[in-house]
């Protein structure tokens, strides 16, 4: 029987599973499990869409369906807490079991606090994240420092430090540091990240600490709730997944990745955050003044929920038929989402005009953190 604070080794008992999953398969089985008895109603995970660079989100009510969200899309561009929010009604009339890397727990999380999404419905299974790419830079990247075709690319994933492709005739990996000292590689927001294994989540996987024969066929699961320690529990007594203890090396090393990630990713907010601070509103007005008042900016983020932005009426800051925006419009917005910016990155991943917009609203939002409870991310409800 499975307890919170647990660290296994899980993976399927579903041979099919196993070779279409990205390390054994856990995280589809304690899913499908999940949903064939009806402990959710549907399943939200992603799926290939039309290329290896287009991840999409899905809904999953059939289990036989299931296996086609198994394996990782690390590029793409999605948020599944704006998805659920929008398109599940915030899991207020279903049961949902969904996938979560950092950033859509995270949303999740400040969305509830908003009752925009009912958590009591919702079983989290985290996933470990140690960012993503923006599919553009992804096939730019492929192409000028790979010399590969990004069409002819089938497969992609990181691992140890690599971001590795396969594609026809071949597999190459380069480490990512070289990739972003030459502006390629994570997304910035990924960069800056800190919640690398969502332990907010109800298990958290990932393939970090998972050494000697399991290596790449095993997941890394920590149970972080009496939640998920029930969902895998059963998942077990219905030998759709088999456990075992974690290697305690492979635990030691999982902590030394996971500090060495963290790290990282303190270089890269005092990187980003010195250069802004420097000019700070120089560069928002000069940054923004691109801006078409598209609105995309808005409509994508999980936190901004203002009807006052979502209206297009006139008003002093938002002038029809007037561009650029006027500067207050942006400033506005970082004060409205201030207190509960996520950084997942999607307004500036989504804005025509390529502006840095999670940079300065994070690099607001981290202030703000020193500051003042609840830190970003921390749940006002306990899993
Ligand atoms: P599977 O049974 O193959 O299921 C994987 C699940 O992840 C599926 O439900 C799938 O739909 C979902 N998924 C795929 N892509 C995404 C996405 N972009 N966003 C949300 N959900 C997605 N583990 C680490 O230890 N270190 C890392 O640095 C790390 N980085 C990762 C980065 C990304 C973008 C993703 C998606 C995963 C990452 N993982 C990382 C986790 C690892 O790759 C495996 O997903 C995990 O070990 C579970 O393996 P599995 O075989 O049990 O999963």
């Amino acid at each position: 029987m499975a307890t919170k604070g647990d660290l296994l080794y899980a993976w399927t008992t579903d041979s099919g599973l196993a070779s279409k999953a990205e390390c054994g398969g856990a995280v589809t089985a304690l899913l499908r499990h999940a949903l064939e008895t009806k402990m959710v109603d549907a399943v939200v995970a992603v799926t290939k869409g039309y290329d290896i660079y287009d991840a999409i989100p899905v809904a999953v009510t059939d289990p036989k369906e299931l296996d086609m969200t198994a394996g990782s899309l690390h590029c793409g561009t999605l948020l599944l807490a704006t998805f659920i929010k929008n398109y599940l009604d915030g899991a207020k009339k279903m049961k949902l079991g969904v996938v979560v890397k950092g950033c859509d727990l995270m949303g999740l999380l400040e969305e509830a606090k908003r009752n925009d999404v009912d958590m009591k419905n919702i079983i989290t299974i985290g996933v470990n994240c140690g960012g993503s790419v923006s599919p553009g830079v992804a096939r730019k990247m492929i192409k000028a420092k790979y010399g590969v075709d990004p069409d002819t690319v089938h497969k992609e994933e990181i691992d140890k430090g690599q971001f590795i492709i396969e594609y026809e005739g071949g597999h190459k990996g380069i480490s990512v540091d070289e990739l972003e000292e030459e502006g390629f590689g994570r997304r910035s927001n990924c960069r800056r990240c800190l919640y690398k294994v969502p332990r907010q989540a109800d298990l958290a996987c990932g393939n970090w600490g998972v050494i000697g024969d399991k290596a790449g066929k095993a997941t890394f699961v920590e149970v972080c709730s009496e939640k998920g320690a029930d969902l895998l529990t059963k998942a077990v007594a219905a030998k759709k997944l088999d456990v075992e203890v974690a290697n305690p090396k492979g635990i030691e090393i999982r902590g030394k990745v996971e500090g060495a990630m963290l790290k990282l990713g303190a270089k890269w907010r005092q990187h980003d955050f010195t250069a802004l601070r420097d000019n700070l509103w120089d560069t928002i007005n000069k940054e923004t003044s691109r801006c078409v008042k598209c609105y995309s900016c808005i409509e994508k983020c999980p936190v901004c929920t203002a009807t006052a932005f979502k209206g297009r009426d006139e008003s002093l800051m938002v002038r029809r038929g007037k561009l650029p925006s006027d500067p207050m419009f942006h400033l506005r917005r970082f004060a409205h989402i201030s207190d509960s910016c996520i950084n997942c990155g999607q307004c500036e991943e989504l804005c025509p005009m390529e502006i840095p917009l999670a940079l300065f609203s994070h690099a607001i939002r981290v202030e703000a953190d020193n500051a003042f409870e609840p830190k970003l991310g921390k749940p006002v409800y306990s899993n």
